[in-house]
């Protein structure tokens, strides 16, 4: 059996066991666009929650925000995306594909040639990325506004008001969670790259000329949140921009990549944005958007800033890659010698615990619901009560549960119940009341096997 890990496998794992599906798939789907499921969204929210305690519970000195999605269009004005914020687009006369002429072979280009059918391409033009649509009852585009492309510019527009509101004193930063939407030309990839997603973003304010030191702290910052998301770090790697990478409003820039099955791809950038967005917003609103730094005898300026950027459904596509294994468990020549488990960190497993009766008979499903109803309160908990225990577990490890309960005529006897670790398959028994504390522990000293 092949047991290497594909994107067809994510993707036919994810829509089997309810992570993530298709949109509108009953008309026959729409592109650039997924739905999360019963398991998807629990992920979804796991990975943002961990984000975000990282970014503002563990950092005094950030808070958070959520800001519109609809802004006043001046915003993407002054921010350089009216402008800038384009792909290089190629038509084929033939077979009327569309491409990114950055994305095909540079040969080609030159010859004019498309990559499918080998017909005659256009001219390279820009496209614009932005989503527009319409505000308000007239339609003579005096309503113009855009979805955002990005989360930065609602916290940039916001500073004064949370510097003032808060008492914000810089070094500090804003972090936000929410929807974005981009019009990519090329949305393959399963989730990699849609046109409606959501981003994990925070921007670092600082004094001028403190921008590298707080850049450096950055990158090392984000490098030890995917230590301790407990993804495979040999995965991960940086890349830095080169001067023709670098985006306009950029001094320097290094993405986090993970090696997905479809090679090294970007996953998160950490960037030097300077005082650019800034000095743009008070050119354009007029207002003042100077910081007035008390520890420096009242001097004033334009802060600095430095971005973490992440995609957050784009993280949950390098969450499930990396938790995928499918590995060999016996040897009798059948599939059932091949389990698939997701070895997500606990914290991130849409259930962490799964309460299994070995049989529903003699009283043994009561007692293990009666277990269940008491872990409720402290954990996703599962119960399932179907089938073979052998197919239970399989089938909780296919969704990552890190644990399994299971209650035996013992536990009636006794007050035990055995613990199935997911990654080792080995099973510890302990006492029912102290069941809580055990998987507590359990979870805090998760280590990737
Ligand atoms: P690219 O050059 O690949 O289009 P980008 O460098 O413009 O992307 P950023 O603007 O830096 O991307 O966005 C920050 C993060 O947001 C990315 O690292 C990625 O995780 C996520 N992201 C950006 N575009 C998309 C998208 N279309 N779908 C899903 N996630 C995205």
């Amino acid at each position: 059996m092949d047991n290497s890990i594909s994107m067809e496998k994510i993707v036919s794992l994810a829509k089997r066991r309810g992570f993530v599906f298709q949109s509108s798939e009953i008309y026959g789907g729409q592109a650039g666009a997924w739905d999360y499921g019963p398991m998807g969204v629990e992920l979804k929210n796991h990975i943002a929650r961990f984000w975000w305690k990282e970014m503002t519970q563990l950092h005094d000195d950030i808070v958070g925000l959520d800001a519109a999605i609809l802004m006043h269009p001046r915003v993407w004005e002054a921010s350089g995306h009216v402008e800038n914020f384009t792909d290089p687009l190629v038509d084929c006369k033939k077979c009327k594909q569309r491409f990114r002429a950055d994305q095909i072979d540079p040969d080609k280009l030159a010859r004019k040639e498309c990559p499918e059918c080998g017909g005659e391409l256009t001219d390279t033009r820009k496209f614009n990325l932005m989503f527009k649509t319409n505000i308000g009852p007239v339609d003579d585009g005096s309503g113009l506004i855009y979805l955002r492309p990005e989360t930065a510019q609602g916290i940039y527009v916001n500073y004064k008001n949370i510097v003032q509101s808060n008492r914000m004193k810089i070094p500090f930063g804003i972090a936000q969670i929410g929807k974005a939407f981009r019009n990519e030309i090329v949305t393959k990839n399963f989730i990699f790259r849609t046109c409606e997603f959501e981003q994990m973003e925070m921007q670092y304010f600082v004094k001028p000329g403190e921008d590298e030191k707080f850049f450096d702290y950055w990158r090392e910052q984000r490098w030890a949140y995917y230590a301790k998301l407990g993804v495979r770090m040999d995965k991960l790697r940086w890349h830095r921009h080169g001067p023709d990478e670098l985006a306009h409003y950029a001094k320097d820039a290094y993405d986090i990549e993970y090696e997905f099955p479809m090679g090294f791809k970007e996953l998160e950038g950490v960037h030097n944005r300077t005082n650019f967005d800034l000095n743009r917003h008070q050119e354009f609103s007029g207002k003042d958007l100077q910081y007035i730094d008390q520890d420096d005898g009242n001097a004033r300026y334009i802060p600095f800033i430095i971005e973490t950027s992440a995609g957050l459904t784009r993280q949950l596509l390098m969450v499930l890659c990396d938790a995928y294994e499918e590995q060999k468990v016996a040897d009798k020549g059948t599939d059932d010698d091949w389990r698939t488990v997701l070895h997500f960190h606990p914290t991130l497993a849409p259930i962490t615990v799964a309460v299994l009766p070995l049989m529903k008979k003699d009283g043994l499903a009561e007692l293990a619901k009666d277990i269940r109803a008491e872990l409720k309160e402290d954990f996703s908990a599962d119960y399932d009560q179907g089938g073979a225990i052998g197919r239970r577990y399989r089938r909780q490890d296919e969704v990552g549960t890190p644990f399994c309960v299971t209650i035996d005529y013992q536990s009636k006897e006794d007050g035990t119940v055995t613990v199935r670790d997911r990654d080792t398959m080995l099973q510890e028994r302990i006492a029912r009341a102290g069941l809580s504390e055990y998987l507590r522990a359990r979870i805090k000293a998760y280590k990737r096997v």
